[in-house]
């Protein structure tokens, strides 16, 4: 599969839809017109790739919605050269973005599969991010942290403690909580003690998983 100027023109559409729903980061509206989706999926899915849907990938996991990644992405504020962990790489598509936004990326994956075809495809397509990990996200990666961002990309039962202590001072840590459908939840750690949770809406993700289950 290529990227070709029909996938680019669908992309461009896909923009504008995002644009009407309320996307208004014009850093994150040009990552999302430049990624070309569909060759973070199945070639089976390649027609529908820029439909403003989730869809199926491997290990019974999804590629999530473009308006999700748009809307994680612009309330998680990325700045040029920060350190940015993510938690469920899954398909490589929300770290593509990421990556675009100028942050050094570490996203860590619990499905092999996933994090096997995600280290090919990354830099096959021009992506480096600095780190994919094959492990349990609710650890974080205490050995490069602190991170002045944190994205969870699968729906966690509570935000891990783990991950809070991973955040800088400062920081922003953007996560989907709840069994079912999720509340997207950001927290800013405000000092070392003190953080400020905002809720920002119900969106349903794929479960956050533990080692046990
Ligand atoms: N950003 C991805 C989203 C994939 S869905 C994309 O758009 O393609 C969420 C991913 O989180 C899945 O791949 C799932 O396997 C992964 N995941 C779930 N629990 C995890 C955990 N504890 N640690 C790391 N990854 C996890």
């Amino acid at each position: 599969m290529i990227d070709s100027t029909k996938h680019q023109g669908m992309r461009r559409h896909l923009v504008e839809q995002l644009r009407k729903k309320g996307i208004t980061d014009e850093e994150v509206l040009s990552a999302i017109g430049s990624v070309p989706r569909h060759l973070f999926m199945d070639s089976g899915f390649e027609s529908h790739a820029y439909q403003d849907k989730a869809f199926p990938i491997a290990a019974e996991q999804t590629i999530s919605q473009p308006y999700t990644v748009a809307f994680q992405s612009q309330l998680l504020q990325v700045e040029q050269g920060q350190s940015v962990l993510e938690i469920g790489t899954g398909s490589g598509y929300q770290t593509a973005v990421l990556t675009l936004l100028g942050a050094d990326v570490y996203s860590i994956e619990r499905q092999h599969q996933l994090y096997r075809y995600s280290m090919r495809q990354l830099p096959k397509l021009g992506y480096r991010p600095k780190k994919l990990v094959f492990g349990d996200g609710y650890k974080g990666l205490p050995e490069f942290a602190p991170f002045d961002r944190i994205l969870v990309t699968a729906g966690a039962t509570e935000v891990p403690k783990a991950l809070l202590n991973q955040l800088a001072i400062g920081g922003r840590m953007v996560i989907p909580v709840g069994a079912g459908t999720q509340e997207m939840i950001l927290m800013v750690r405000i000092s070392a003690k003190e953080f400020e949770k905002q809720k920002h809406g119900t969106f349903r993700f794929v479960p956050m998983l533990t080692d046990k289950n």
